[in-house]
């Protein structure tokens, strides 16, 4: 519990809005997205830089340990306090002021509250979006501190790539505030510190504002489900794709069989184009856009991506045995049911890992060929972004499998899915969700001591007070 002396004195700096102590308050802070519920007796809601860094000063002064929380809508138990009651949330949802665009630079300084969904929002009058694009709807500070992916990574890169500059609080005794924001592309004048903060889980500071990069919005978009002619030929398909179609391919994400199945059976109003309702052991989705509107006499864009399969098609040993080209909301209807799907099948487990862009398909054999033997019961509903890499490497178990009655299952089951991903196929544990409480074990089994010390080292000099929920040294 946090002494309520602690809480009078961060009320007097925040005032009554930033502070949170009602319990049916907590609760929205204290629950994760899908996994985890911790307790806190205090939330903190500073709404400026200056707020974060006075309240940040008070707290490591007074040895309160905070976790930083944008969202919540992190899966790797990142964002909420862990069973102890004794580390305090510091919530950055007030931080929605400053919202400055440039356009020559086609950039935007902007608070790290700000939601996802509300950027975009308010960039989509200019013609320009963010663009990371999920099924979730963040906040920046929070797509900063885990270095969110999306399904276009393929084509616009990760947050990293598109994030110029930040502000950051120091969880040190004066909260110092370290302003790394900056507006340019290029940049070589010594280390790039913003780096440190990116995809770190919040563990070397707390990002309050930043400079990100902005896109046009695609005017025109044409997609496609795609069946290889197995697969070991989907990577194949995509080097042929992206040697016809370059920076147009925007996304090639992969579908299993089991993962297809359970959308369709959870969502009985999706479009099923595969012959008698027979769905093919993958699938792919493949999306071109452009970023101006259709011009007379040009070639549409659902034309130029038929021209394309049609190439593929009489290719000496075709990788393609199928295509539906079809209207993107229907064809993307089918990829955002997935998770959704494959839920309803049973207990879910979930590994967010990825690989060479070669490997993932070899990885997916491999497991599949010997899990009925290791672990019967287990059905593997895999997609993911193939072109990137990524792969929701999702297991299900029925409900009444005596397997959730061994309380070893679960573990036994993780340790392998890791030890074959990371060890035999060189692969990471941790593609896209960062590091928390949930897979912190699997950092300190695969990370070298030598980089666990220089983590430590950097900990301490940066935010030597507590500070998040993961231990990177
Ligand atoms: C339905 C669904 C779909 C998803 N799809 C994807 C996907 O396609 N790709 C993907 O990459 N992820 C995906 N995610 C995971 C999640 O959305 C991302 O990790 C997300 O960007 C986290 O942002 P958030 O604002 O919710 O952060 P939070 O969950 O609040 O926090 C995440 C971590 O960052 C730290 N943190 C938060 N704010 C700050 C800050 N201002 N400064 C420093 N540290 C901070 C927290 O302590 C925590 O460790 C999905 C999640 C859901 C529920």
């Amino acid at each position: 519990m946090i002494d309520k002396r602690h809480i009078d004195a961060l009320s007097g700096i925040l005032g009554n809005k930033g502070v949170v102590t009602r319990p049916e308050d907590l609760e929205a802070y204290e629950t994760g997205a899908r996994y985890d519920r911790g307790r806190t007796s205090l939330v903190l809601r500073p709404a400026t830089t200056e707020e974060v860094s006075a309240a940040v000063a008070y707290c490591v002064t007074n040895g309160i340990a905070l976790i930083p929380q944008s969202g919540n809508t992190g899966l790797v138990s990142g964002s909420t306090p862990d069973q102890s009651g004794d580390e305090a949330v510091l919530s950055l949802d007030r931080l929605t002021k400053r919202f400055e665009l440039d356009l020559d630079n086609r950039s935007v300084r902007l608070d790290a509250g700000f939601r996802l969904s509300d950027l975009n929002r308010r960039l989509e009058e200019h013609g320009l979006f963010f663009p990371i694009d999920l099924g979730a709807d963040p906040r920046i500070g929070g797509m900063i501190a885990t270095n969110t992916g999306g399904s276009r990574f393929l084509k616009y890169g990760d947050v990293r790539r598109n994030t110029l500059g930040l502000k950051v609080v120091l969880a040190d005794e004066d909260g110092t505030v370290l302003d790394l924001q900056c507006d340019l592309r290029k940049n070589n004048t010594g280390v790039d510190w913003k780096q440190i903060f990116v995809g770190t889980s919040g563990a070397f500071g707390i990002v309050t504002e930043c400079v990100l990069n902005l896109e046009r919005l695609p005017q025109q978009t044409a997609t496609a489900l795609l069946v290889p002619a197995s697969g070991a030929h989907v990577l194949p398909l995509l080097r042929a794709m992206e040697e016809r179609l370059g920076a147009y391919l925007s996304a090639f994400e992969g579908m299993s069989k089991n993962a297809v199945k359970a959308a369709f059976a959870h969502v009985p109003s999706l479009k099923n184009p595969f012959q008698g309702g027979n769905v093919p052991d993958y699938v792919i989705l493949a999306e071109i856009s452009r970023t101006w509107a259709p011009r007379d006499g040009e070639q549409s864009l659902d034309a130029v991506l038929e021209s394309a399969l049609a190439e593929i098609w009489e290719m000496e040993e075709a990788p393609l045995a199928d295509a539906f080209v079809g209207p993107p909301h229907e064809i993307w209807a089918l990829r955002h049911a997935l998770s959704e799907g494959v839920k309803h099948l049973g207990k879910l487990i979930a590994f967010d890992v990825s690989f060479r862009r070669g490997d993932i398909m070899a990885f997916c054999d491999h497991m599949k060929a010997e899990m009925p033997a290791k672990f019967p019961d287990v059905t593997v509903c895999d997609f993911g972004h193939i072109g990137d890499g990524g792969v929701h490497f999702n297991l299900v178990v029925p409900k009444d499998s005596d397997l959730l009655n061994d309380e070893t299952f679960e573990s036994r089951l993780r340790e392998w899915v890791f030890a074959v991903a990371v060890e035999e196929y060189h692969g990471s544990f941790s593609a896209e969700h960062a590091i928390g409480r949930r897979n912190q074990a699997y950092y300190d089994i695969y990370t070298p001591d030598k980089l666990k010390d220089m983590a430590a080292g950097l900990k301490t000099l940066t935010s030597p007070g507590k500070l998040g929920s993961v231990r990177f040294g």
